[in-house]
């Protein structure tokens, strides 16, 4: 592990429990790559697990496992990834970044990811619950087809359980799915953001994803009329 912000345990390894160090919301893992492709051997992955969690640093990804017809695939990198065995040493850059939740903003907040763009709330929804947080968070993340959707039973779980977090999952590719979905469906759209968020200009935004996603995704929230002030974007370049 390379520092960068924070102090290191004496193995190297990031101290997972200096809360305000956690809070930073990136990491950037380099793998030992014998013939890295021209993506190179190292990536940002956003912090996914609460800062409150002492024991470990979850990084969550996408691995499709399946050739692309242009025969690329996967990159070397995530080819890697997969490879690694439990207890293998990692080198990691960070934690940098300050794509986070901002407790001392009371504001209310409204997340809206593309499928794997929900890390970082994973991350911030699990800690405002942890802490009994009160300000008011709506999490909407949009995923292809049913089979692609994961979190959902566990952050709904901790919308039950705080009642100012509200969270929607919806399948914009229904027809696609294999598994059977009650739930929204379509993509993330000013119909859907106001029929969950009723006083929809007051609060910030935060918009997560694949680029084409995120930039798809600011236009339904301009549209409706929220001023750029209002809204945080993190790309997840790569995708
Ligand atoms: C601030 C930030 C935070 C991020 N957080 C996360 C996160 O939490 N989780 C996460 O998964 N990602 C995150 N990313 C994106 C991440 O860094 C990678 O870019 C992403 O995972 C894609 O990885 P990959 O390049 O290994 O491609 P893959 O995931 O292997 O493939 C992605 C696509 O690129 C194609 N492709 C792969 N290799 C090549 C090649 N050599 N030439 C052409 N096409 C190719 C594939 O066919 C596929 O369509 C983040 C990025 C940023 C900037």
């Amino acid at each position: 592990m390379v520092r960068e912000t924070c102090p290191l345990r004496q193995d190297g390894v990031p101290n997972a429990a200096d809360e305000e160090c956690m809070k930073l919301n990136k990491l950037d893992p380099d793998l030992d790559i014998k013939n890295p492709d021209e993506r190179g051997n190292s990536r940002f992955f956003t912090i996914a697990s609460s800062p409150l969690e002492k024991d470990y640093i979850m990084i969550t990804t996408k691995i499709t496992q399946s050739p692309v017809p242009d025969g690329t695939g996967e990159s070397s990198f995530k080819k890697r990834l997969i490879e690694l065995k439990a207890q293998e040493k990692v080198q990691f850059f960070g934690p940098m970044g300050e794509f986070v939740l901002n407790e001392e903003k009371k504001e209310d907040r409204v997340f809206l990811a593309g499928g794997i763009g929900i890390t970082p709330f994973h991350s911030m929804l699990t800690y405002a619950y942890q802490k009994n947080l009160s300000i008011p968070i709506a999490l909407i993340v949009s995923f292809s087809t049913a089979q692609d959707i994961f979190w959902h039973k566990e952050l709904q779980e901790i919308a039950t359980n705080n009642p100012s977090i509200k969270v929607i999952y919806t399948v914009s590719r229904p027809e696609k799915s294999n598994t059977k979905w009650n739930g929204e469906t379509g993509r993330i759209s000013d119909v859907l953001i106001k029929s969950h968020v009723p006083d929809f200009l007051r609060p910030l935004y935060y918009i997560v994803g694949p680029p084409a996603m995120v930039a798809g995704i600011e236009d339904v929230v301009k549209k409706i009329g929220v001023s750029s002030e209002k809204i945080f974007i993190e790309n997840f370049t790569g995708y």
